[in-house]
């Protein structure tokens, strides 16, 4: 049995080594999808503007266009002022353009307020084209370091599996299936007794189940964990 469980062994450096190697090749990719999003994420916030600054511009032209309007109606107005002749006429006209003036301020306020606006937003979103380059740049710098590294743990677990199916040929089925079932849920298959304890779990073992191993007819292994179980 010492020499099933010394390959046995071996065979889970190498399962070991695989599983690590497996889950990594899960998660490179995981990893560099997540950060596939961020430039996406900015396109994004960079339409999103650009539609703010095309609304606020059609406003500002809008307010522009009644700001004309405005201020040919006050023309019009200062004109009939010279033609008047009562001063009640006189004073009708007057509260005309007064109100005319207000709303023609209003107006001009309003259309410089909306230009600010366009203004700030103008420079966020070139400020977030730079931040998209800049991302763009540093993912395809990842990319490329994701794929390199993939394709050398994808030799590597190449040349392991390689190894693995040289070694579990030579092992008896019944030990071998005892260790396949066990290295799946646990990695480490294999845990010395210490003290008539098992070293994986802290599982303090029946001194039975110690002299079984001591015996090495066969396999024993922890009932709590499920390792198989070595004295040494
Ligand atoms: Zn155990």
């Amino acid at each position: 049995m010492k020499s099933i469980i010394d390959q046995l062994r071996a065979l889970n450096d190498l399962d070991v080594q695989l599983q690590t190697i497996r889950k990594d090749l899960q998660r490179l990719p995981k990893e560099l999808a997540e950060k596939e999003e961020e430039p996406r994420l900015i396109k994004e916030q960079i339409e999103r503007r650009v539609v703010e600054i095309n609304k606020s511009r059609a406003e500002a032209d809008s307010l522009d266009l009644d700001l004309k309007a405005g201020t040919e109606a006050m023309k019009k107005l200062s004109n009939q002022m010279n033609m008047l002749r009562t001063s009640k006429e006189f004073e009708a006209v007057r509260r005309q353009i007064d109100t005319q003036k207000i709303s023609n301020n209003r107006n001009e306020e309003k259309a410089l307020e909306l230009l600010q606006e366009v203004d700030a937003k103008v420079k966020e979103v070139n400020e977030l084209k730079t931040k998209l380059q800049e991302t763009e740049k540093r993912l395809a710098e990842e990319k490329a370091r994701v794929g390199k590294d993939v394709s050398e743990l994808k030799t590597q677990e190449q040349d392991l599996a390689g190894r693995r199916q040289a070694l579990a040929k030579n092992l008896p089925e019944k030990e071998l299936g005892i260790y396949d079932r066990i290295v799946v849920s646990r990695g480490q298959a294999i845990a010395k007794i210490s003290r008539g304890v098992c070293a994986a779990c802290h599982m303090q073992l029946p001194p039975q189940v110690h002299n079984l191993v001591l015996i090495g007819k066969e396999l024993v292994t922890c009932s709590s964990c499920g390792r198989i179980l070595t004295s040494e």
